[in-house]
Order: structure tokens, then C-alpha cells, then sequence
């Protein structure tokens, strides 16, 4: 192993509590499609995650996939979102035969600025698709508005804001929709694996089915549906790192608190207002760790980056370059219609970010970006 610093580092239990936990499949010999692992980590979700309803799935992208597939838009529609975001959103929207319209941001929360929503909307629109990015929560109020006075459906990317409340409420239960993904560098992993919580039981039904080749009964095929199932195995990672998802939360907080105590007075760099100024309306989970390299810094952002990396200290250009950049859809979109977004993302770092961070750790980086070391 090198002493290298990850930018991320997955979470996993004890291995002998996961044996503990696998150790039944030997009995069952159930290994895949909604088996008992399946149903007790769905149930444990439903609980920690403080919703009503949910439906797991393989992966957060063919949650995004799989949500708007089941609402059959005519061929073409539109589908208002954030340039500012993981290539998973954009794509679930392209894949689906849709087409995304981007939406610039918000300077403050990086989300979509919904105040420029309304301008983008025409007789195609059919959805918006935020993305609450590094766990900052979107307008939700705004965007639940201006959905309702529009007749359009809400589909939040909710991949980063696992465990989240927002006004005391779960954050899966806003929109009609919130995807969320279990990736293994997620703040909370099934190894790979995904959620939709959903308000409307017809939507849970349906992906129920699309997850499962659109197989309604043994003899009834309703949907060109996916494979797109949790297995066993994933599901029993998932129930071993639920029960100490709660400290390891805790424990990312410590690692922020002491990122925002040492960075905080360094000149030109910008730290996430959802963690410096939060004013108790989100319950962060503390998932990304997100620096903006203003001017005054007087190095650029890429020119950090080297430097960081020169130290074995992998931090992330992320979300760089922005998706109307990427070489599939520049053709069709250009970063200049978004231009806070892109701003944002030609001066965004993400540091590394995970529980078992140590001071040491934390403090070399910290003396990197302060320039206390070259
Ligand atoms: C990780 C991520 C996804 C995709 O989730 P997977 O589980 O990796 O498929 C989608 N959107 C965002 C914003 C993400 O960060």
C-alpha cells in the first residue's frame, strides 16, 4: 500500500459480521431476485431513510434509467436539468430517448438555479431533473411550484444525499420521484446498488416490473423491462453497513469541522455554504468535501490539483468538465449557455472525504492548500 491520500475510501463492515450475514444463503441457496436479504434491507431502508415508500434496485443510474422509463414520455421530450452533475444523470435522459435541457446553477448550493427554470420550459417539457449535489438540497419548494403550475413531473438525482432530511422530512419523499445510488464510494454502499422512493404505488409497481424484464406475472410480459435487480450479496453489505452508517456520518462531520477550521481563513478559497452557514434546514451527511478556487487564491484551480497530487494527495476535478462539454454531447450543447456552471466547474475540487480521514491526513492537505508546503 502507498501512503498515497484517496480521495474517497468505501466503508465496509467487520468481514465476520458480513459472514454472519451471508451465512444463511447457504441454507436458502437464494442468492438474487428479491430474496430475503432483499425484503429485510428494503424494510431497514424504508425506517433509516424515513419514507414511505421504496424500491431497490441494481444501481443509482438505472434507478435515474428505469424512473423515467416508467413514465413513457413520447419520444423527444424534454426533460429540464444540470449540466453541473455525474455523467448518470444526463445520460438516464439521452438513454431514454428524451432530451436533456440544461439549466444553469445556483452560485451558492451548485444546484439548478430555479429561477431560470421557467425560461427553458416548452410544449415538449415533460420533467425536471435536479440533482441535490455534495448533499446540498435544490429549491425544492421552487421547483415543486413551478412543476405544479406546469404540469410537469419532478425526478430528484438524489444520489448524494443519502440519509438527508430536509425540514425534518426525508429527502426521498419530496418530488414524485428520488433516485438514489449505494455505489461503493457513496457515503452508504451496497457494493453497487440503487433506490427509487417514490410517492405514487403505480410507479413502484412499475419499476418493480421494468427491474425485472417487465415480467408482471409468469405469463405476462407488460414492459420492455431491464435486468437491473439487487442481488443477495449486495443487499447483505448493505444491511451490515446500514447499522453503522450513523457513525460513520459522525465521523465524516469530525473530519469537515476540522477541514472548515483549517481552511476557512485561506484567502480565495470558497467553502461549501450548505457547511459553514447551515441553517438547520438540511441534515447533511457530510458526503463530499467541495472547495472553489477563486482569484484571489492566486494559483488556479488545475494548478492546485498538481500540487495536491505531487503530495500523493488525490483530490477530484468533480464535476469537471461539465456534461455539455463531454465529447458525446458537445455537438449538441455548449457549456457557454451555463455559464455559472461552468465557472463553477473550472474552479471545483473535491478533497478527499471519508470517515477513517486522520489528522495527520487531514492536516498535510490542509498545509498544502494553506501553502505551508509546497
Ligand atoms: C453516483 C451517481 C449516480 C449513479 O449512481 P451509480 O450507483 O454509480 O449507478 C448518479 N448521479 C449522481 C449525481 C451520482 O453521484
Amino acid at each position: 500500500m502507498s501512503d498515497k491520500i484517496l480521495v474517497t475510501r468505501s466503508s465496509m463492515p467487520d468481514m465476520e459480521e458480513y459472514i454472519d450475514e451471508i451465512k444463511s444463503l447457504w441454507d436458502s441457496h437464494w442468492l438474487t431476485n428479491m430474496g430475503e436479504k432483499h425484503i429485510r434491507f428494503e424494510s431497514m431502508l424504508k425506517d433509516y431513510m424515513e419514507v414511505e415508500n421504496i424500491e431497490l434496485v441494481v444501481n443509482g443510474h438505472m434507478a435515474l434509467e428505469m424512473t423515467l422509463q416508467a413514465y413513457e414520455f413520447p419520444e423527444g421530450s424534454e426533460v429540464i436539468t444540470t449540466p453541473f452533475t455525474f455523467a448518470s444523470t444526463t445520460h438516464a435522459i439521452v438513454r431514454n430517448g428524451l432530451v436533456p435541457v440544461f439549466c444553469d446553477i445556483d452560485e451558492e448550493t451548485y444546484c439548478i438555479d430555479a429561477t431560470k427554470i421557467e425560461a427553458l420550459i416548452t410544449d415538449k417539457t415533460v420533467a425536471i431533473l435536479p440533482v441535490h449535489v455534495y448533499g446540498n438540497v435544490c429549491d425544492i419548494e421552487a421547483i415543486d411550484d413551478i412543476a405544479k403550475r406546469n404540469d410537469l413531473k419532478v425526478i430528484y438525482d438524489a444520489a448524494h444525499t443519502f440519509g438527508e432530511t430536509y425540514k425534518g422530512v426525508g429527502i426521498g419523499k419530496y418530488g414524485d420521484a428520488s433516485c438514489f445510488s449505494f455505489h461503493a464510494t457513496k457515503v452508504f454502499n451496497s457494493i453497487e446498488g440503487g433506490a427509487v422512493c417514490y410517492n405514487e404505488s403505480w410507479l413502484g409497481n412499475k419499476i418493480f416490473e421494468l427491474k425485472n424484464f417487465g415480467i408482471h406475472d409468469a405469463e405476462t410480459i407488460t414492459a420492455v423491462g431491464a435486468n437491473a435487480k439487487m442481488n443477495e450479496f449486495a443487499a447483505a453489505m448493505g444491511i451490515c453497513n446500514l447499522r453503522h452508517v450513523d457513525e460513520e456520518i459522525s465521523k465524516r462531520e469530525l473530519v469537515c469541522n476540522k477541514y472548515v477550521e483549517s481552511l476557512k481563513d485561506v484567502e480565495g478559497i470558497r467553502l461549501n455554504p450548505l457547511i459553514v452557514n447551515n441553517n438547520g434546514d438540511v441534515k447533511p451527511n457530510y458526503a463530499y468535501f467541495p472547495i472553489i478556487v477563486d482569484d484571489e487564491y492566486g494559483e488556479s484551480r488545475d494548478e492546485l490539483f498538481e500540487r495536491l497530487t505531487n503530495n500523493d494527495i488525490v483530490a477530484r476535478k468533480y464535476f469537471y468538465p461539465l456534461i455539455n462539454d463531454y465529447e458525446c454531447y458537445r455537438d449538441r450543447f455548449s457549456s457557454d449557455d451555463t455559464p455559472v456552471a461552468k465557472n463553477i466547474s473550472n474552479r471545483v475540487l473535491t478533497l478527499p472525504m471519508y470517515a477513517d480521514l486522520t489528522d495527520e491526513q487531514i492536516e498535510k492537505i490542509c498545509r498544502v492548500i494553506s501553502r505551508r508546503m509546497k
